[in-house]
This record gives C-alpha cells, structure tokens and sequence, in this order.
C-alpha cells in the first residue's frame, strides 16, 4: 500500500491557513494546487507544483502502542 504524504498550509510562514491534506502524491499536489489557487491566489505553474511536491511530508499510518509490537528484551 502506498505510503499516504501529507501538506500542512501551516508550515507556510505567509499562511494563515490551517489546512492539512493527505493521500498519495498526486492526490495531495492536485488537491493542493486547486486549493492554493483558490484559497491563496496563486497561478498554478509547474513551479507551484514542483514548491507542493518538495513540501510534501511522509505520513506514518497509525501504529498500536510500539511496546506491543516488540519482543521483550531479555
Ligand atoms: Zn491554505
């Protein structure tokens, strides 16, 4: 299964934004850029694409407690 990535509009210093979008990377930069577009007044280049891509960060699926999933240590 593919590794969701995630954009948070917050880490964006000139955001105000609290948007954060996750899914695979071309659902998160097609997503992205129509929001940007929409919501910040962007054009959408390649260049905002490529910006989106870059910022994009892996999202860790959910885990049970880590504790659980190892072998004591004996
Ligand atoms: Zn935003």
């Amino acid at each position: 299964m593919e590794t969701r990535k995630y954009i948070d509009c917050r880490d964006q210093p000139a955001s105000k934004c609290t948007l954060k979008i996750s899914g695979t990377e071309d659902e998160v930069i097609k997503a992205a850029t129509a929001h940007i577009v929409s919501a910040h007044e962007q054009k959408d280049t390649p260049e905002l694409r490529n910006n989106i891509r870059l910022a994009l960060k892996p999202e860790w699926p959910d885990r049970p407690n880590p504790i659980f999933d190892t072998e004591p240590m004996v």
